[in-house]
């Protein structure tokens, strides 16, 4: 009696898969669910042929119905670890090669089932005994019935693996569902374990049963809510393609997810630092880990250097705090363009572009700051420089050559001056520097030792060495302080550096 109500399980579970399989058919469009359908789809092959064979009272047709159930068998755990695969968003892997890989085995232990009667390396021997006129097979396993359930327990093991570490990954709104579905996946051992340990007197295959009850359950936990499963997908589609680079936390600190690009950009594998603590992940990134250590929302700048490359990022970072979970998300997006086009502007913007010192503009405003800060008791110096006789060297070699030497001139300014003090171009080869703190002993020192510098400049053009010359005119004083007077009297000092032989250094001295 027991037997005829296994056997019709048996028979409704075919019933069942097969109502399974069409459903999931339908489905299979929206979402990765070819992994299941296979699952589905062998079970009811399994369950379908081995009903039959359970009611053939004929040897041969019994041995058929086995290798055509071995198909069904062999191909379960395979599709096992496809859906494991798919339903752990790890679908990259499942490429056509691991399909070869999965299913070769398969393939050979149903051939070398059904040929069984040439060999006898599946089974050493197939009777069969009569049970509440059941047919069932008595079968001795052979080396090759070992190696198949040595594979299918591999492959389950897998899966479950695979279940069980997605389960503890999952993000808090995701774990319940992650939890059930994981859970789930054991349903098929239950069975296993009865039927293998022989504790009942059941000698049905119990499996198939087992595996139906399972394709249903998971099924219906996939499908229990299909608005929140197409959200999650969302999600997860959305969190693995924005540009920004996401960073989940758990209360302790402990990295819960991390994006696609946030792997890019950090160089860091989430597989290897979900479940660590960010402290330490992100050790050498204390730009980022100073905002986690504040524990409070807030919106940053941040300077990275990653792999010797700078990198300007914005940075958000929220807490999360509800009855569902507490943590941190981080988002970075990259700045680096914007910030890196918005110096290059700033730089043109004070600069000139042909020698690389401070624009006009902008030295009269950094001059002024200077000259306001200037304390009553100091000196301040301003000196004029400008090159003598110019234009015959424009005339001479032709403006571009007059350009080179503009940039020559003034890469020995800056390289005599450093960033100590200010260069400004002035107009045309006429350039002030700002020689702050500077008493008229030092700015006629400096002066000199520009001079002396160009002077001895020498400047290779079609083979021949130009020569140039410059003059100065400085205005040092302790009083002035107002910048366009002290150009004027520098001009003067320079105007009389011309008149008395060019050059040389003129300096005014302020009523001090
Ligand atoms: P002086 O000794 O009296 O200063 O004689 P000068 O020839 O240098 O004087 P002037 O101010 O008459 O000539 C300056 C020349 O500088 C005129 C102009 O063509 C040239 N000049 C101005 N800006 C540039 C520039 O950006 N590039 C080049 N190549 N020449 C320039
Ligand atoms: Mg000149
Ligand atoms: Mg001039």
């Amino acid at each position: 009696m027991f037997n005829y109500i296994i056997f019709l399980a048996m028979f409704l579970t075919a019933f069942v898969s097969a109502q399974l399989c069409i459903f999931l058919f339908y489905k299979k469009r929206r979402i990765h669910l070819n992994g299941l359908l296979g699952v589905i789809l062998s079970v009811f092959i399994y369950s379908l042929f081995y009903s039959f064979e359970l009611i053939c009272p004929n040897l041969t047709f019994m041995k058929l119905f086995t290798g055509i159930e071995y198909i069904g068998i062999a191909s379960i755990p395979a599709f096992w670890v496809i859906m494991a695969l798919e339903y752990t968003n790890k679908s990259r892997y499942i490429t056509k090669k691991l399909y070869m890989l999965l299913f070769s085995l398969p393939t050979i232990l149903v051939a070398l089932n059904i040929t069984n009667d040439y060999h006898h390396l599946f089974y050493k021997s197939y009777t069969v005994d009569i049970a509440d006129n059941l047919y069932i097979a008595n079968l001795k396993p052979g080396i090759v019935y070992v190696i198949c359930v040595i594979f299918v327990n591999v492959c389950f093991i897998v899966g479950n693996s695979l279940y069980l570490i997605f389960y503890r990954k999952e993000n808090s709104l995701y774990k319940k569902r992650s939890f059930k579905i994981m859970l789930t996946s054991f349903i098929p051992w239950i069975g296993y374990w009865i039927y293998m340990s022989r504790i009942t007197s059941i000698r049905i295959d119990i499996v198939p049963i087992f595996m139906g009850v399972f394709c249903l359950i998971y099924t219906y936990a996939l499908f229990k809510s299909n608005i929140f499963e197409t959200a999650t997908i969302a999600r997860h589609v959305i969190f693995d393609n924005i540009s920004e680079a996401i960073l989940v936390l758990d209360q302790e600190n402990k990295i819960i997810d991390m994006n696609n690009i946030a792997e890019k950009i950090f160089n860091i594998k989430s597989k290897m630092s979900i479940g660590q603590d960010v402290y330490t992940e992100f050790k050498e990134y204390q730009e980022i880990i100073k905002y986690i250590y504040e524990e409070k929302e807030t919106s940053f700048n941040c300077e990275i250097k990653i792999k010797n490359k700078l990198y300007y990022f914005k940075g958000k970072l929220t807490l999360i705090n509800n009855n569902r979970g507490k943590g941190k998300v981080i988002v970075l997006s990259d700045n680096t363009e914007q910030v890196l086009m918005i110096k290059k502007l700033e730089y043109y913007g004070i600069t000139d572009v042909l020698t690389g010192v401070y624009n006009r503009k902008y030295f009269y405003k950094i001059a002024k700051e200077k000259i306001e800060a200037c304390s009553d008791k100091k000196h301040m110096s301003l000196l004029m420089m400008d090159i003598d006789k110019f234009k015959n060297i424009n005339d001479t070699y032709g403006h571009p050559t007059g350009d080179v030497v503009l940039k020559k001139v003034m890469n020995i300014c800056k390289e005599l001056l450093g960033k100590k003090y200010y260069i400004g171009r002035y107009g045309g080869e006429e350039f002030l520097i700002l020689l702050d703190n500077a008493n008229s002993e030092k700015a006629l020192e400096i002066g000199e030792t520009i001079r002396r510098r160009i002077e001895n400049l020498e400047i290779l053009h079609d083979n021949k060495c130009i020569k140039i010359t410059s003059s100065f005119g400085i205005f040092t004083s302790v009083r002035e302080r107002d910048l366009e007077n002290m150009i004027k009297f520098a001009d003067k000092a320079l105007y009389e550096a011309k008149s008395l032989g060019r050059n040389r250094v003129s300096i005014k001295m302020g009523n001090s």
